[in-house]
């Protein structure tokens, strides 16, 4: 592991169930597979990095606002254009919400990724930027 690289991301989530669905499905394409798995705590590990969500406090139900202090969006990376497109053929299928289809975009030459909300509203993308 390089200093400094992502170790793992945790997530709080409202519906538990929904969010392993959605989770499950789209760590899984990336190679992830579930692990620990408790009611305050569910646990997915790549050979390089880990993600884990956890249920919200009853009160704090509402969708996440990316424009408020917190998290803004959360990028995965791909090793190739087709992995986006593939991701979102996936995705329409599962009727996740799609913020901007697979395009290039203007960040780096060569950026190309796909931008979705999970069901909580956190917004994620899946980048391949060439190398
Ligand atoms: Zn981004």
């Amino acid at each position: 592991m390089k200093l400094g690289a992502i170790h793992h991301i945790a997530l709080t989530v409202s519906d538990m169930e929904r969010s392993e669905a959605f989770y499950n499905k789209l760590l899984g394409f990336m190679g992830y597979e579930q692990g620990e798995k408790t009611e305050q705590l569910i646990l997915w590990a790549s050979s390089h990095s880990a993600m884990t969500i956890s249920p919200a406090k009853q009160q704090f139900h509402q969708k996440c606002d990316r424009y408020s202090p917190g998290l803004h969006h959360l990028a995965f990376s791909a090793d190739r254009r087709e992995d986006i497109d593939k991701l979102y053929q996936e995705l329409l299928e599962q009727q996740v919400t799609i913020l901007d289809p697979p395009a290039e975009y203007d960040y780096l030459p060569g950026y190309y990724a796909v931008y979705f909300l999970d069901p909580d509203g956190i917004k994620l993308e899946l980048a391949h930027t060439p190398t």
